[in-house]
């Protein structure tokens, strides 16, 4: 049965209900109405009764009609006397004249029963009036009159008064449902218009909610797709508008000293706040949890977010792997709901892993990278940079240069003064090349005591005096390590040239490492290139002091010559 079917049947039984109790009323009403009538009509016949039985006029119909009608006993009903034999003295419903034409009354069933019993009551048709009546008869007895008083009342008067209490009844009735009826079409109208109202309210919010979380996926996998902080910061402000409106938010990372944060990404407009900050500055960090700077119970703003009183700010610490790594700031300039904050702290905590993540991969590249004691470039990062700065030179027709660098009789500085005061050396001597060279230069540790150093945008001549300037350095060197000095340091140092010693990568590290191998063979602390070998300018000179020590064939170039 389809819900409009259904909602029409309460009011169906309702309905039939009502004809039903119509119909049961009637009956009742009818029922309580003869009872009423009949009790009326004893009491009126047996006032008559007590009044004739008072008075006791003379028993002939002109007295008895005179006393009837002088003493108000009629009314609207009719009122007959009759003696035990059965002749009528007086009846309100004829005249006198009419008496001596009526048959005798004492058979009529009223009579005898009254005359029996006390009180005679009998419905049926009268001969005389000719329509149905109910008669009730009670006896009279007075020294002069012996029969009964009767009264008598039109059976269709009956009629109309319960046609009329029936339809007074109908009426009610048909006024009481058509009222339950409108009631129930408005109250049920209103209610559907309310279900209506709250599903399209659970739609719209489960349409907004799972926008949500199709956002929030999108930013962990975009976070988790990104490189860098900045491609973070991209993802962040093209993510997070739409996920939390226009604020304008920020994120700060905690410096490997936990001694100050850094903003290091923002988002929907200039930062207004601090860009560094101590942690005690930030009431979330304090508190270990997120911090609302207007709330029930307090009005504290965070002295690293500047802001006016108008203006909420919420700060929200990011936690990966149980660390605060760092916290998520937002300017508020309406109020929020505790929804919303929730969206917040799921944003916050995509966030966190995200940025941990990236210092990790960031941690990561840079120890796969970097040489690990002195901070240099390592071997791998010598070669993408080697490949990088020779296309560039290519592309722009620039000369470039590489020198290969290696300490002189180092082997002997560690065993007399000991592998860690060796360690410091190397440090130092890498403090010191990179002081030296320009920006852009890139100095990478690629072995033991092997350093390289590429030179982009440089000629034979400028390598030279760079190397110059390095050996020059390194003679000035003047070390001490646990209070000893560790006397003087020199280097020898091989270069080559593109494009005049070679276009691509291996033969100009081959050609640098043989220059170096010249340098080391013609007296070490000096440099040798590529361009002065092939003009036959070095000369090679054994070693001058301990000719027993064996001579460092630079790895690179042995590796080379084998290939
Ligand atoms: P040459 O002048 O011919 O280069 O002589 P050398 O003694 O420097 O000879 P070589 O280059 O063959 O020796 C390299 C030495 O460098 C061997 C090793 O003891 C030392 N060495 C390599 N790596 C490290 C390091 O990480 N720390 C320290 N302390 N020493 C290292
Ligand atoms: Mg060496
Ligand atoms: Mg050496």
């Amino acid at each position: 049965m389809s819900s409009k079917r259904l909602f029409y049947l309460p009011g169906l039984v309702l309905v039939l209900l009502s004809v039903v109790c119509l119909i049961a009323y009637s009956s009742l009403v009818r029922n309580w109405l003869d009872n009423q009538v009949q009790t009326n009509l004893t009491q009126q016949a047996q006032s008559i009764a007590r009044s004739l039985e008072k008075e006791k006029p003379i028993a002939t119909p002109l007295k008895l009609y005179a006393f009837i009608y002088e003493h108000g006993l009629v009314g609207s009903n009719r009122v007959s006397l009759i003696s035990r034999d059965g002749d009528v003295l007086a009846d309100s419903g004829i005249n006198r004249f009419q008496l001596k034409s009526l048959p005798s009354h004492a058979d009529r069933s009223e009579v005898l029963q009254a005359l029996a019993e006390g009180v005679g009551v009998a419905v049926r048709r009268s001969e005389v009036l000719d329509e149905e009546l109910m008669y009730v008869a009670v006896p009279v007895s007075y020294l002069g009159f012996d029969g009964v008083a009767r009264v008598a009342i039109p059976l269709s008067r009956l009629e109309n008064m319960v046609r009329e209490l029936d339809f007074i009844l109908a009426a009610l009735l048909l006024v009481m449902t058509t009222l339950v009826s409108c009631l129930a079409f408005f109250t049920n109208r209103s209610i559907q218009r309310q279900i209506a109202k709250q599903q399209a309210s659970l739609e719209h919010q489960v349409e907004h909610r799972t926008s949500e979380i199709e956002l929030i996926q999108r930013l962990a996998n975009m976070l988790a797709a990104c490189n860098t902080l900045e491609e973070a910061e991209q993802v962040t402000s093209d993510v997070l508008p739409r996920l939390l409106g226009n604020v304008n938010g920020a994120v700060s990372m905690m410096r490997a000293s936990r001694n100050q944060l850094e903003i290091k990404l923002d988002w929907g407009g200039e930062w207004p706040g601090d860009k560094t900050f101590s942690p005690d500055e930030c009431w979330a960090l304090r508190k270990g949890k997120h911090h609302l700077s207007y709330d029930k119970h307090t009005k504290l703003i965070c002295p690293h977010m500047h802001s006016s009183e108008e203006v909420q700010t919420l700060c929200i610490p990011l936690i990966a792997h149980g660390n605060t790594i760092g916290l998520m700031h937002l300017y508020l300039e309406e109020e929020v709901s505790e929804e919303w904050m929730q969206l917040a702290f799921t944003v916050g905590e995509h966030l966190g892993l995200a940025l941990a993540n990236l210092n990790l991969q960031q941690k990561l590249r840079e120890q796969a990278l970097r040489d690990p004691l002195t901070g240099l470039s390592n071997r791998r990062a010598f070669e993408e940079a080697m490949s990088k700065t020779l296309m560039r030179s290519e592309r722009y027709q620039q000369p470039m240069s590489l020198l290969m660098a290696d300490m002189d009789h180092f082997k002997r500085f560690n065993d007399n003064f000991g592998h860690d005061a060796g360690d410091y050396v190397l440090k130092s001597l890498a403090t010191l090349l990179i002081d030296n060279i320009r920006g852009d230069d890139i100095v990478c540790r690629i072995g033991g005591e092997e350093i390289a150093i590429i030179l982009p945008n440089t000629s034979e001549q400028g390598a030279k005096v760079i190397a110059e300037k390095l050996l020059d350095a390194v003679r000035e060197l003047a070390l001490t390590f646990n209070k000893m000095s560790l006397g003087k340091l020199t280097l020898s140092i091989g270069g080559a040239t593109f494009p005049h010693s070679g276009t691509r990568s291996t033969e100009l590290i081959k050609l640098a490492d043989e220059a170096l191998y010249r340098a080391k063979h013609s007296g070490r602390d000096r440099y040798c290139s590529d361009a002065e070998l092939e003009e036959g300018g070095v000369e090679l000179v054994q070693p001058a002091q301990d000719s027993s020590e064996p001579v460092d064939v630079p790895k690179l170039a042995q590796s080379e010559a084998a290939n």
